[in-house]
Order: structure tokens, then sequence, then C-alpha cells
């Protein structure tokens, strides 16, 4: 599947915020929100008051970046939050793309970036249920089982992710083994669990014009 391929902080910087696309790198110094706190091009440091249709575009462009996704399939996810029966549209659309494998990699520490989880994802570092799955848009379920495969474990990509991640705040939706590696969806996660600072109502209101 086609995906981003251009500098990853420069999504950030447009942003405004960090998005932690660069895992280690985005807690030094190097981090460029921190460096150059400011848009990039041009107009970067420009500050211009931005329209009720600006703050729309750019909280969903801050969602879709933050989980690396393209145009059509955060569209397609919004659809998906849309027809679901139970729920608030915007947190519907946001427990969709935490229950994206990969974003469940990352919130698990077995990556240290979603862009990194993706990656592992796609070399088939991980089983669902048993089976290898390397699919990272795969959506979990509750009751799932995800683990690192036996023979990823002594990975030295693996053990290195591991060390770095080691103490991270697990999700209470989450339920990890740190013995077996092996974690349980206990159920999808609610808003209060998504530790983003995303304002989902204003990207209801973009789909919804
Ligand atoms: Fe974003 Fe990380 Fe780059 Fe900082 S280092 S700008 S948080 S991707």
């Amino acid at each position: 599947m086609a995906r981003y391929t251009g500098a990853v902080c420069r999504l950030c910087r447009r942003e405004g915020q960090k998005l932690f696309l660069k895992g280690q790198r985005c807690f030094t110094d190097k981090c460029a929100v921190q460096r150059r706190a400011y848009a990039p091009g041009q107009h970067g440091q420009s500050r211009k008051k931005m329209s009720e249709y600006g703050l729309q575009l750019r909280e969903k462009q801050k969602a879709r970046r933050t989980y690396g996704l393209l145009e059509s399939q955060f569209e397609k996810y919004f659809e998906m939050a849309v027809s679901k029966k139970e729920g608030i549209t915007g947190e519907n659309l946001l427990q969709i793309c935490e229950s994206r494998l990969d974003s469940v990699i990352y919130r698990l520490g077995f990556a240290s970036s979603r862009p990194e989880a993706r990656q592992l994802v796609r070399h088939g570092h991980f089983t669902v249920n048993g089976k290898r799955v390397d699919i990272p848009s795969y959506l979990v379920k509750p009751d799932d089982v995800i683990a690192i495969k036996e023979a990823s474990k002594g990975s030295e990509k693996i053990k290195a992710v591991l060390d770095f991640t080691d103490g991270k705040h697990i999700p209470e939706w989450l339920s990890l083994d740190k013995n077996t590696l092996t974690a349980t969806v206990t159920r999808l996660a609610n808003r209060d669990e998504i530790d983003l600072d995303i304002e989902e109502h204003l990207i209801v209101e973009y789909y919804s014009k």
C-alpha cells in the first residue's frame, strides 16, 4: 500500500506539535519541533488567523499524520465511524485508528513509533491469535491475542526496541504479559485512554460539509 515518503519531521512542524514519528529521536533535543517551532516553508513564521475551515483541515491532517494514513484510508475509517450504531462519530474514528495492528504494536511498546511498528508488522514479526499477520491495517478485536513471533524475540532490532520502551505506560484496554511478550485486547480503547491532542469534533465538521 502507498504511504508518505517525505521528511516526517516536517509533518510535525506543519501541525505545530510532536507527532512522535521517529521513536528515540523525538525524545532528544534533535527533535525538529523543539529546534524550529514554526511551520516549514517560506511563510512558516507568519502568523495568520486561521479560518474555521483551516482549523478543521489542520485537525484532520494532524490525526491522519499521527496514524500515518493516506487520505483515502482515513476517509474510509470516517465512513466506518459514521456507520457504527453506537458511540460518537469522532470518538469512533479515533477508536478505529487505535485498533490498527501497527498502532496497537506501538501502544504495547513493541515498536518505538507508529512508522516503525508498521515496518515491523510488514516484516512479519508478530502474530495475532497464533497466526502471522503482516498487514498493518488489520483491525484488532476484543479477545485477540497479539504476540512477538518466537523467532523474532532474539532479533537485535526487537531487543533494542524493547529496551527503549521498557517502562512505557500500556493502556488499560491492552493486557500485556511482559514475560511471554504476549498481549490480549480486553476491549477497544475509550477516548480518555487515547492520549492525543486532537479535537475530533473538528474532523467530523470537516467531513460533514
Ligand atoms: Fe516529530 Fe519526532 Fe521529528 Fe520531533 S523528532 S519533529 S516529534 S518526528
